[in-house]
């Protein structure tokens, strides 16, 4: 593809515009840096010699085990540089070069050299992106249903939703099309006010639709991007729960102009509690996201950082990657189940595609124009929970005949019954609707 130049500051909002570096966080990352002889009376860091805990021992799964020895806790206790530790930065940058391979590693900062800030849960991080990006009254494009945490992010920042058509792979690149040729293919010297600036998409195991955008679906988005000098949020956090490999390129491994903000996830693969997460994006981007960092959580835990840091240095990427492979095998299996269970109780009450990717399927019930009731009243007493289309409706007032049923948590039997339970509620729900 041919790259195309990018003017950042078009993207940035006024409040994002605005941020100024913290003096004293710029502090902390001198004396991150400062050799052991320089004496430091300027830090406000509390003194770690104060702070109860001394070390940590964490049992691993596999029975070894992780020591936090009394240097590395005080610390893991204490705080850190703004963007994430170090090490952990290198060792997320080693990982993004092998897996997506960025064309823009080797830009110039200016250019969009791909840089990495780690946030708190990939949910802190989007939602900083949006605010980045996100003016009252821009329009912005997004999968149509999305993630509900998506749209209580969005929502509050007064812009307009323009909600994409999707199918089992995801957006469809024709619909995008057709939506776009509302505006001109963009001119730099002056581009129309109104026409959508950034595109928010969830490429693999869509929550809550489990769908996954195909490799040639992704090249004609991102040509479309090109066009339109959109920036391409790719929000990935079940990208580590692709089953068939090899896994679809991302938006990032196309990314030649630096126009991607990848958000990745560690909640689905080593924790959803300790709260980790990463952005891999243009340096002038990150650099504003690291800003708004400076003056909101100040740096993500770095406890939680120091833990997944030791788990990452012991296992190294292949180890990671093989424990990427059970997770795999594991939600395989379960959505397998799911499927299975689904044929034997819903066939021809339902229809549904099986997910290739995530935890969820995505069930369309026949016969019923809006399953708010059925799952908010009736399954809810017959003790079995979902989710009913509309809580992803970008208009969560409009009726969706959809249901979200996720396959992570329960058991295979407990799954077949959950999926008996409904198939009842649908008969007894169609029965009294005849009459
Ligand atoms: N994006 C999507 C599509 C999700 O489904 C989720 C969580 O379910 C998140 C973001 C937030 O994840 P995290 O735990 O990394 O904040």
């Amino acid at each position: 593809m041919e790259m195309k130049d990018m003017n950042y500051a078009r993207f940035i909002t006024a409040v994002s515009a605005a941020r100024k570096v913290s003096p004293i966080r710029a502090m902390t990352d001198l004396l991150m840096r400062s050799p052991p002889s320089v004496i430091s009376l300027a830090g406000g860091s509390p003194n770690p010699d104060t702070f109860p805990f001394k070390s940590a021992s964490l049992t691993l799964t596999d029975g070894s085990t992780l020591e936090i020895k009394e240097s590395m806790m005080k610390r893991a206790l204490q705080y850190s540089a703004s963007p994430g530790i170090s090490e952990l930065i290198s060792w997320l940058k080693d990982l993004q070069k092998n897996l997506h391979n960025p064309p823009t590693m080797t830009y110039s900062p200016e250019k969009g050299q791909m840089e990495l800030c780690i946030t708190t849960g990939s949910q802190d991080g989007l939602s900083k992106v949006f605010e980045m990006l996100i003016n009252p009254g821009d329009n912005v494009l997004l999968d149509s249903p999305t993630y509900a945490g998506t749209l209580t992010a969005l929502k509050p920042l007064g812009c307009n939703l323009i909600g994409l058509p999707t199918d089992q792979h995801g957006i469809i690149p024709q619909a995008l099309k057709d939506i776009l040729s509302r505006w001109q293919p963009i001119d730099a010297a002056k581009p129309e006010r109104s026409c959508p600036k950034i595109l928010y998409t969830i490429p693999n195991g869509g929550n809550p639709t489990g769908a996954s955008l195909t490799t040639e679906r992704k090249e004609e988005i991102y040509q479309l991007a090109q066009q339109y000098d959109l920036l391409i949020i790719e929000d990935d956090p079940y990208y580590f729960l692709q089953f068939n490999k090899p896994w679809t390129p991302s938006f990032l491994s196309m990314d030649v102009d630096g126009r991607v903000i990848r958000a990745d996830s560690m909640s689905k693969i080593l924790s959803s509690g300790l709260r980790l997460g990463f952005l891999t994006g243009p340096k002038p981007l990150i650099d504003r996201i690291v800003l708004h960092i400076q003056s909101s959580t100040l740096h993500t835990s770095t406890f939680t950082q120091i833990m997944a840091l030791q788990l990452l240095q012991k296992w190294g990427q292949e180890g990671f990657l093989k424990h990427i492979d059970s997770v795999i095998h594991f939600y395989k299996t379960q959505r397998d189940a799911m499927i299975g269970s689904a044929e034997k109780w819903l066939s021809g009450l339902a229809e549904w595609h099986s997910p290739s990717a995530g935890m969820f399927l995505w069930m369309k019930i026949n016969g019923i124009s809006d399953t708010h009731q059925l799952i908010m009243l009736k399954a809810i007493s017959n003790e079995v929970l979902l989710v009913p289309g509309s809580a992803f409706n970008l208009d969560s007032e409009e009726p969706s005949s959809y249901v979200r049923a996720s396959y992570s948590l329960s058991s295979p039997e407990k799954i077949d019954q959950g999926l008996q339970r409904l198939a009842s509620l649908i008969i007894e729900e169609r029965k009294l609707s005849k009459h």
